[in-house]
């Protein structure tokens, strides 16, 4: 068993609706218990800036699928609510559901489809405030403390979501 933090992301189609049904999604996993998860943060757009502000949360689950498993489960929830990849897009576009795996367990994984920890994660105010709120003891697998990361990236704006 091992512990897994996924951050959501939407702002596409209501997406405080996307991120309830995405972690309810998450909850019926096989082989996965939803442990907790963060307030509804609201953030401003990574890349292009003429679109809406992203609600971000952030998930702790315990899970026995392998990490491969858990994000063809992730990508399989994606498709299911809506979303688009298209072949020669622009990353960074609005999307109505984005999960990533942040971390899982004390894993480094590098391969073509899987990058852990979350490639974003050490520079994205709208993934390590959430996570510091859901637990300010935080410890990566490289042994930095999350308080510590924290105090390198301002907080562009970053605020709860409030409709
Ligand atoms: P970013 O990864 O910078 O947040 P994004 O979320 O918009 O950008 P996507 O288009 O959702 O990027 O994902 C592109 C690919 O990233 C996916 O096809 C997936 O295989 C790969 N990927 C690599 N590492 C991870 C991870 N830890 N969690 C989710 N997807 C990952
Ligand atoms: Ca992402
Ligand atoms: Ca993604």
């Amino acid at each position: 068993m091992e512990r897994v933090w996924v951050g959501i992301g939407s702002n596409m189609l209501n997406p405080q609706q996307q991120v309830d049904r995405a972690i309810w999604s998450i909850s019926k996993l096989p082989m996965t218990r939803l442990v907790n998860f963060s307030s509804y943060y609201r953030s401003l757009p990574l890349g292009d800036k003429n679109q809406p502000d992203f609600l971000n949360a952030i998930i702790i689950l315990d899970t026995n699928l392998s990490p491969k498993s858990l994000l063809s489960h992730m990508q399989y929830i994606e498709r299911k609510q809506g979303r688009i990849r298209s072949l020669n897009s622009l990353i960074w576009q609005p999307r109505t559901l984005d999960l990533d795996i942040l971390l899982f367990g004390k894993y480094f994984i590098y391969t073509p489809e899987l990058t852990i920890p979350h490639h974003g994660m050490l520079n994205r105010e709208f993934v390590l405030y959430p996570l510091m709120a859901l637990d300010n003891n935080l410890i990566f697998p490289d042994g930095r403390v999350i308080t510590d990361i924290v105090k390198t990236v301002p907080k562009n704006g970053l605020d709860f979501w409030k409709e």
